[in-house]
């Protein structure tokens, strides 16, 4: 059984197809995106409406099988809450997200609690800036 499947009968939901392909979808793209930008990279895959997609996606949130999430920009994006611990980058000129797995903050978590007595136990790191097409000469 895949993994869309799976979380699908964890949340004790239908597995309809179209369920099924917006999971697979979030879970393929593994970075934030806005129901438009989901829509857009389902209806490729084949017949979806886009009023599923804001439905689902609804439904996904209130299961806790996305998470919202809003960055400077104001919009609202999606993303898949099963995918681990990473970082984003968010293109200031297009506004597409990518996901970095990499993370050097986590060693800053001895030191607080060291210096501050502090617990962190989690931590939000965004990185604004220009994707590979919209940077141009800017380098
Ligand atoms: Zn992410
Ligand atoms: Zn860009
Ligand atoms: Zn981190």
């Amino acid at each position: 059984m895949d993994r869309a499947n799976e979380l699908l009968r964890g949340i004790g939901e239908k597995c309809t197809e179209q369920r099924k392909l917006i999971l697979k979808a979030l879970l393929e793209l593994a970075r934030p995106v806005s129901a438009d930008e989901l829509y857009m990279y389902l209806s490729g895959k084949g017949r979806i409406g886009r009023t599923t997609v804001y439905r689902t996606l609804e439904l996904f949130e209130q299961k806790k099988l996305v998470k919202r999430i809003i960055f400077k920009d104001g919009i609202i994006r999606y993303e898949s809450t099963h995918l681990g611990h990473h970082h984003h980058l968010i293109c200031l000129s297009c506004g597409k997200v990518f996901s970095i797995k990499k993370c050097a903050i986590s060693s800053l978590d001895g030191f607080i609690i060291e210096d501050t007595d502090f617990l962190v136990t989690e931590h939000f790191l965004e990185f604004y800036g220009f994707c590979e097409k919209c940077r141009g000469d800017r380098v």
